[in-house]
C-alpha cells in the first residue's frame, strides 16, 4: 500500500511538472483572446503589409499603430511609412518583437496608448494572422475572371429569422471548382438548413481558423471529413444549395457563401465570425475587379 501511494506520488510530480512545461512553453493555453471587430480597410490593408515587408515589422503592430492614432479615418501611408522607418533604425539589426518595439513606441507616446497598440496588435495577430498573402483566393486563378463579390458582410437576411449575413457571398457560374484557401482539416462535411451542401476546414498552420463554404453543388470524388486538404485543392463546386431540406435548390443565384471563424482560444468551443472581406482582397489574383 506505501509503495503504491509512493508511485502515485511520482506518477502525479511528472505529470504536474509535464502540464507546467507545457504552458510556460506556451503550448498550452487557457488564455481567452479578444475577437475585434476588424475594420481595416482593404486599401490601407495592402499599403501596411508593403511597408510591413520593407522595414520586416510585422504588420498588425502598424495597423494597430495606424487604428489606435487615427481610427483609419484617413490615409497615413506616408506618415506610416515614416514611422516604420524610425522604428527600424532604432531597432537596427534587433527583430521586430513586442519587447523591442515596446521600448522604441513608448519613447514617443503615452503608457496608456502603448498598451492601447500592443491590445490592438494581440488581438489582430491572433484573429488575422491569414491576412498575409500566402494564401490561395477560393477560385483558382484560371477562372477568376468569372467570379465578382463586394463587400455583403452584414447585410440583412431574413431567411430562418432576421440576421446579418455572416460571410461573403462570391458570385460564379454554376459548377466552377473552388478550392482551399489554405492547408487544413475537413472537419465538417454536409447539409444543413441555410447553407445546403458545405464544408467547413480547420487552418493547419493556425488552427484558430475555419474556413467555411457553403451553397455547394457538389463535393469532388472521395473528399471526407477528416481529410486533410492542400491549398489550391478543389473541394466543392458552386452551386444553389440551400434555405431548406435537404436537396433544396434553386432559392437565389448560384454564388459561394465563403465565412471564416476564429475561436477565442486554443481549447476553447465557441467560434466568433470575421468579415472575411479583407481577407479575399489580399489573396485576389486580381484585385482590381
Ligand atoms: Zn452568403
Amino acid at each position: 500500500m506505501k509503495r503504491f501511494l509512493i508511485v502515485m506520488l511520482i506518477l502525479v510530480a511528472i505529470i504536474g511538472l509535464g502540464v507546467w512545461y507545457l504552458v510556460g512553453e506556451g503550448y498550452v493555453s487557457w488564455e481567452k483572446k479578444e475577437i475585434r471587430e476588424f475594420r481595416l480597410p482593404d486599401k490601407q490593408a495592402k499599403n501596411i503589409l508593403n511597408i510591413s515587408a520593407k522595414y520586416d515589422i510585422p504588420w498588425y503592430y502598424l495597423a494597430a499603430w495606424e487604428e489606435e492614432k487615427y481610427d483609419y479615418t484617413q490615409t497615413t501611408s506616408q506618415e506610416l511609412e515614416k514611422i516604420a522607418k524610425a522604428w527600424r533604425s532604432i531597432l537596427g539589426e534587433q527583430e521586430a518583437t513586442e519587447k523591442n518595439l515596446r521600448e522604441v513606441m513608448i519613447q514617443e507616446q503615452s503608457q496608456a496608448k502603448v498598451e492601447k497598440v500592443f491590445q490592438i496588435a494581440d488581438a489582430y495577430q491572433w484573429q488575422a494572422e491569414p491576412l498575409t498573402q500566402k494564401y490561395a483566393f477560393p477560385f483558382a486563378p484560371d477562372v477568376r475572371k468569372k467570379v465578382s463579390y463586394s463587400n455583403s458582410w452584414g447585410d440583412p437576411r431574413s431567411f430562418g429569422g432576421k440576421r446579418q449575413h455572416e460571410g461573403i457571398d462570391l458570385f460564379a457560374p454554376m459548377e466552377t471548382p473552388l478550392v482551399a484557401v489554405t492547408k487544413g482539416k475537413v472537419v465538417k462535411k454536409g447539409w444543413n438548413t441555410l447553407g445546403g451542401w458545405t464544408v467547413t476546414i480547420q487552418d493547419e498552420e493556425h488552427p484558430q481558423f475555419f474556413y467555411y463554404y457553403a451553397h455547394l453543388h457538389h463535393y469532388p470524388e472521395g473528399l471526407e471529413q477528416g481529410d486533410i486538404v492542400t491549398k489550391g485543392q478543389v473541394i466543392g463546386y458552386v452551386g444553389d444549395s440551400g434555405y431548406g431540406p435537404e436537396g433544396t435548390t434553386g432559392k437565389f443565384a448560384p454564388h459561394l457563401h465563403f465565412g471564416m471563424y476564429v475561436r477565442s482560444g486554443y481549447i476553447a468551443l465557441q467560434r466568433e465570425a470575421v468579415n472575411p472581406y479583407v481577407f479575399l482582397r489580399m489573396w485576389d489574383p486580381d484585385p482590381k475587379k
